[in-house]
């Protein structure tokens, strides 16, 4: 198929688009580099010889998307540029929802304009909210707590009314839960632009001496070990995720959402201790108050994923932190190394 991939510079399109091309699929990526590096598109054109165009844009910019549609005709367009710091987006609403909402109105409208008709999405388990229950089902109630959840459902519900609108359209919403790692090449992985907001890259931050020692946000939660359950999953399961996206899209119309999640989660403190066990570096940790809007625990039921998309996780916990640890140490200073 010839796809379209907004964003795939970024750490999850990155290491899709290998796994597209390794299915023999066409790729054309349209980035701003807001986020990313032009060097990954180096390494991935180094570790694959698979049709990789490129182009430099703004989704918001309609003349350009027009133009990228008509040389390129992509059959379907999987949708990852976006912004996605929680803090920040509380900060700066009107940003968010300009790129993150606003943005996809102009992707669809340039999809309209050529008749492509599939589209996969870049949605987040923050959509639920704090759990009424766990796992997460897709069937549980959504109440996201940040602006940036609330543009990933605004983006879900127009979606859905776009697919509403059209009997041959397919929006297919993969809500992904925490992914890690980096691909097996040690080439490609999470380049965080300043001091990473997340777990994983801090902890491989602090095991390269670049931090002094992770801060482990609360530690009376009502968990095992009283720090934060989360269900991580291995990036390169996730980028899997979207290839058989394509499969079902292929077959199936309307809008679906999928959790993407392993459905087992782990601790702050059993995520430690997996870094130290497959990097052999010791992660000082301290322990401070919780940060603001977390949540004790979050975990998917992936069923539906299994069933109808013939999508399960190949990756377990250490080949996350081995993966994490082989690329922070070959590029300490990420793609500027
Ligand atoms: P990322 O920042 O690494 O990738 C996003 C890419 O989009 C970057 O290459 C960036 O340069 C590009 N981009 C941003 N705004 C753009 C615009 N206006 N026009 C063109 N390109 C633009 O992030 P990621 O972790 O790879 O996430 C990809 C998607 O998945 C995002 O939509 C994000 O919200 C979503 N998501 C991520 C996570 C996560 O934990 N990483 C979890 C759930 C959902
Ligand atoms: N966390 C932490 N220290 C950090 C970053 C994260 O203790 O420096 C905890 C956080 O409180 C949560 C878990 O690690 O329990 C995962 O956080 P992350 O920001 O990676 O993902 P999200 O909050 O989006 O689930």
């Amino acid at each position: 198929m010839r796809v379209l991939v907004t964003g795939g510079a970024g750490y999850i399109g990155s290491h899709t688009l290998l796994e597209l091309m390794a299915q023999g699929h066409e790729v054309c990526v349209v980035d701003n580099y807001c986020n990313a590096s032009p060097e990954v598109l180096v390494r991935i054109r180094s570790l694959s010889n698979g049709t990789l165009v490129d182009h430099i844009g703004d989704v918001r910019d309609s003349v350009k998307l027009d133009d990228i549609m008509d040389g390129f005709q992509p059959e379907a367009v999987i949708h990852f540029a976006g912004l996605k710091a929680v803090g920040e987006s509380q900060e700066r609403p009107l940003h968010y929802y300009d790129i993150n909402v606003s943005g996809t109105l102009c992707l669809l409208r340039a999809m309209d304009r050529i008749g492509c008709r599939k589209i996969v999405f870049s949605s987040s388990a923050t959509v639920y909210g704090v759990p009424k229950y766990l796992p997460y089902d897709e069937a549980h109630p959504t109440n996201p707590t940040s602006v940036y959840g609330r543009s990933k459902l605004m983006v879900e519900q127009i979606l859905t009314d776009w697919t509403a609108a059209q009997d041959d359209t397919t929006a297919v919403l993969l809500r992904y839960f925490n992914p890690v790692g980096a691909h097996a090449s040690g080439q490609i992985g999470e380049d965080p632009s300043d001091i990473p907001n997340n777990l994983m890259p801090y902890i491989a931050q602090v095991a390269i001496g670049k931090r002094d020692a992770l801060t482990v946000f609360g530690d009376d939660y009502d968990t095992a070990d009283g720090t934060g359950l989360r269900d991580y999953i291995h990036v390169v399961d996730l980028a899997r995720a979207h290839v058989a996206a394509l499969g079902y899209a292929d077959k199936a119309t309307g809008a679906r959402a999928f959790n993407v999640g392993t459905g087992q989660s782990y601790s702050v403190l059993d995520m430690v201790a997996a870094f130290e066990r497959t990097s052999g570096k010791t992660i000082p940790t301290k322990v401070a108050a919780r940060r603001d809007g977390d949540i004790a625990a979050m975990q998917a039921d992936a069923t539906r994923a299994k069933h109808e998309l013939k999508w399960v996780t190949e990756h377990n916990l250490d080949d996350m932190t081995s993966s994490t640890w082989v690329w922070q140490s070959g590029n300490p200073n990420g793609y500027k190394s």
